[in-house]
């Protein structure tokens, strides 16, 4: 049974191979090819199919026999990668819009959708081709569907590794102030203790979660500042029961005892890390864990509050910007994701113009965009030029290594070797 089953397997695997060599490829010819690590001028890359099946001088690559090759000329372009959002809510629009409650409580979750389709199409088209969607905040599970919709071919959108519902301690969460007589939904699932921690992150993979959310802290204090919710050993059995799924896990943490507890519990990526210390960065370092710092969200929520860029910096972000500095000094290993949502989708470069902004080279920040994402978020199958990956990859006009914000002149988006724009 076993050797009809091999023989079978094998037979099929060779029909499928001797199919894909027949397939037509494309040839893609920018002035220079970023691959997700360093650049290298003059170089093509061949797509065959769903992948990349070729990269390098045109010298280097395997000539082609009876086969079509269409050839995109690209010319004064960077080929890069599609890039990687590391924090993105597709099913939130920026709060100066509606407020963060009034989404949660007022916006139908049909409303919500629809929205969220647009977003989908405006990020893929801005270049980013993976989105790590951390959260629903108060839309259930409705990023499921929406990843479906978009594996489908229903609708346009980049790959989306999601979050669903996302971990909140009971009473921490929000929205908050109303009367304690009623329950108010809140923008993530309430679980506690040993028992509800495990069922809540069993039953949130089941539904579809490739990741698991967890806010390590929240603005709960008696001040209303921010302090840790969930005790250490809460978020190991979160860790651990999210692990042996296969499933890494994700903070929001910015308070400095939220992010401690977070790295020793196992928790991968630390989302915000604001009030982080050199003493918590050495310690995110020793363990390995990334940081994901979402400098466009608090650029953008101080605007918001009425702040004006090009007048004094507000004492937020002049702490971000110290913090961020002491986070690169430690040698953290840096996430490119912005928290976009908080300001509007298909404006993601936002993130990258500011990390360079605050302290990184743009060549760094292309890295964090692209190949250090995908191997911070286990997506081994893309974030590189290369041999054998996806063929999810943009072309700009410029060089973005030297000026960042050319990342904006997008001139091709491909995924999965179809050219979207
Ligand atoms: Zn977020």
């Amino acid at each position: 049974m076993t050797a009809v089953y091999r023989l079978l397997h094998g037979t099929l695997f060779m029909a499928c191979c001797s199919l894909l060599q027949a397939q037509p490829t494309t040839l893609l010819r920018p002035a220079r090819v970023f691959d997700g690590e360093q650049l290298h001028e003059g170089w093509v890359v061949r797509v065959r199919g769903e992948r990349i099946e070729a990269v390098g001088l045109p010298t280097t690559l395997p000539k082609l026999t009876n086969v079509p090759e269409t050839v995109i000329d690209l010319p004064n372009t960077t080929l890069l990668p599609g890039l990687i959002e590391g924090h993105s809510h597709l099913l939130l629009h920026p709060y100066n819009e509606t407020p963060w409650d009034d989404q949660v409580l007022r916006e139908a979750r049909s409303l919500r959708v629809a929205r969220a389709t647009v977003h989908a199409e405006k990020t893929l088209r801005a270049g980013f081709t993976t989105v790590r969607d951390l959260g629903t905040e108060g839309a259930d599970y409705d990023d499921v569907g929406l990843k479906q919709a978009i594996n489908q071919g229903i609708i346009p959108g980049p790959r989306m590794v999601i979050a669903t519902r996302a971990l909140i301690a009971t009473g921490s969460y929000a929205p908050k102030g109303f009367s304690p007589d009623i329950d108010v939904p809140q923008g993530a699932e309430e679980a506690d203790g040993h028992d509800r921690l495990i069922m809540a992150v069993r039953r949130q993979i089941g539904k579809g979660a490739d990741v698991i959310k967890v806010y390590a802290d929240y603005r709960w204090g008696l001040m209303a500042e921010a302090r840790p919710t969930f005790t250490i050993e809460e978020l190991k059995t979160i860790v651990e029961v999210a692990k042996s799924s296969g499933r890494g896990v994700v903070a929001h943490a910015s308070t400095a005892e939220g992010m401690r507890r977070a790295i020793l519990a196992g928790c991968e990526t630390l989302e915000h890390g604001d009030a982080g210390t050199p003493d918590i960065f050495a310690l995110m370092k020793q363990h390995g864990a990334a940081l994901c710092p979402t400098l466009a969200a608090g650029d953008a929520i101080a605007q918001y509050r009425g702040w004006k860029k090009g007048t004094p910096e507000p004492e937020r972000i002049s702490q971000k910007r110290q913090t961020f500095r002491q986070a690169l000094q430690a040698g953290v290993i840096i996430c490119a994701g912005g928290d976009v949502g908080v300001f509007s989708h298909g404006d993601n470069a936002r993130e990258l113009e500011m990390m360079v902004d605050y302290g990184m080279t743009p060549t760094d920040v292309l890295r964090s965009a692209t190949a250090t994402n995908a191997d911070v978020f286990h997506l081994a199958d893309r974030g590189r030029v290369k041999a054998g990956l996806l063929a999810d990859l943009i072309a700009v006009e410029g060089d973005p290594t030297k000026q960042i914000n050319t990342i904006r002149h997008v001139k091709l988006v491909m995924k999965g070797g179809q050219r979207v724009n």
